[in-house]
């Protein structure tokens, strides 16, 4: 209550008081795994030659944590391949800590409480593709994390884990800034992330080329979420084997889950992957659950169901957002709050995305005032799918999601607002796309 208040009168972020913004070491876990004994220098002290730690990031089986899940092994592997251009050849490591997905605050958190895991991780990317200079790129909003990671940033330049000759390594020359972003969603997307830190609008490039081969400045650069960079210190330290123990075979180690709405314990939550949607649910004492938002706006919403289905790539995967909605919330008024969240978020440059999230944000706010029928309901289909097929980037291919699932699983929730009742809703989204 004290912060809508704070919100609603505009107060300045600095008059804030200060208990809102301290971070706590809140992550709940069920095993106590991801960097729980984890000493600065672990993992650097481990280090065998580049090829080596590739081979067992490789072998852990560790993949993207910010949603994709792609291999950070083969990421590594081609980044290292690759060769600089110019005067200024250089490899990069870029930490995508620009995180943005509604719901998902577990980067804040890890950066809050474990920034040495990170800038460590961080560390080992550089030593494997060869770079000497690491970027946190931060989300504006986490402005207040700024001076802390500077901090912790400094202390590992004087215990020589950063800097030149690390560990008194001759020739392992590696150092690390932050940088801070400007509160746009579309930044998180690799490429426009790394536009903005060439000081260029938030725009995302083509790809390919991808990032491991014409990244920052158009050098070959490592691009990985904070998570990520966490697990692979790890990785560095205890080894691929005891990493490959826990989760799936195809999805190795643990997930953090950024757990929020109706429950009684929300939160940071770790698990092994292939965790149950119903198990999630019950350890944070959600009850009467009517559905699930994971991986965010753009992500899948989960109807009781589906409730046995795993957090896993293989099933559901997520960058780590799990909202909950109890049965006394409206699942078309969470759709049309993320269809306004894409309006906003849309970064302009493509028409698909730019016109296609107002026209859906339109179409529901029609129905909303009561006044949708069945050529709305149609109108939303063509709208989501040229969303889909015809965006220049995921932010606009994933806008309509949120809709399309809730359109599909809560259709009750749009008839009553309709003034005709009789629409199709057998609507298979991908047999219309294939
Ligand atoms: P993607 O699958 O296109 O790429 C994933 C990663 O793999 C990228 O780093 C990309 O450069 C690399 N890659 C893919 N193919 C490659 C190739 N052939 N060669 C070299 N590298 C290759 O996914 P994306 O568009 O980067 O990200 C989409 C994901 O982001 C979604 O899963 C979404 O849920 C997630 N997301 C996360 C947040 C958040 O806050 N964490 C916010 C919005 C979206």
């Amino acid at each position: 209550d004290q912060i809508v208040e704070l919100i609603r009168h505009k107060t300045p972020l600095a008059e804030w008081p200060a208990e809102f913004f301290k971070v706590e070491d809140n992550i709940r876990r069920k095993d106590a795994l991801l960097g729980a004994d984890f000493a600065p220098g672990d993992a650097l002290k481990a280090l065998k030659s580049p090829q080596e730690v590739l081979d067992s990031v490789k072998e852990s089986g560790l993949r993207g944590r910010g949603g994709a899940g792609f291999s950070t092994g083969q990421k590594w592997d081609f980044c290292r391949a690759a060769v600089g251009t110019g005067p200024h050849a250089a490899h990069y490591v870029v930490c995508n800590a620009d995180e943005g997905e509604p719901g998902t605050f577990k980067d804040r958190v890890l950066l809050a409480s474990y920034a040495g895991l990170v800038f460590e991780g961080m560390t080992v990317s550089g030593y494997v593709i060869g770079a000497r200079k690491g970027i946190v790129y931060l989300r504006g909003e986490y402005r207040y994390l700024l001076e802390p990671l500077n901090a912790v940033l400094e202390k590992r330049r004087a215990a020589k884990l950063l800097g030149k000759s690390i560990l008194g390594r001759t020739g392992f020359d590696f150092d690390i800034e932050v940088h801070l972003g400007a509160g746009a969603y579309v930044c998180g997307e690799e490429t426009a992330l790394l536009e903005s830190l060439e000081g260029k609008r938030g725009v995302p490039r083509k790809r390919p080329p991808f990032p491991v081969t014409a990244g920052y400045l158009g050098q070959p650069t490592a691009v990985n979420n904070v998570e990520t960079l966490a697990s692979a210190a790890l990785i560095a330290a205890k080894g691929a084997a005891w990493y490959k123990s826990i989760g799936t075979p195809k999805s190795a180690g643990t997930k953090i889950l950024s757990i929020s709405g109706d429950c009684e314990r929300p939160g940071i939550y770790e698990y092994p992957y292939g965790v149950k949607v119903s198990q999630v649910l019950a350890d944070c004492g959600a009850r009467d659950t009517q559905a699930c938002q994971i991986a965010g706006a753009s992500g899948l919403c989960v109807a009781p169901n589906e409730f046995g289905r795993r957090i896993a790539f293989e099933d559901i995967p997520t960058g780590g957002s799990f909202m909950i909605f109890d049965n006394t919330r409206d699942m078309f008024q969470v759709a049309r709050n993320f269809a306004h969240f894409f309006v906003h978020e849309s970064c302009g440059f493509c028409t698909p995305c730019r016109v296609g999230t107002t026209l859906l944000a339109n179409a529901m706010d029609k129905i909303d005032e009561g006044h949708g029928g069945e050529y709305d309901i149609n109108d939303i289909w063509r709208v989501i799918r040229t969303l889909k097929t015809a965006s220049h980037c995921g932010l606009g291919q994933t806008a309509g999601n949120a809709v399309a699932d809730t359109l599909q699983k809560f259709r009750p929730s749009y008839e009553l607002r309709l003034n005709v009742r009789d629409f199709e809703p057998a609507f298979d989204l991908d047999k219309a796309l294939s």
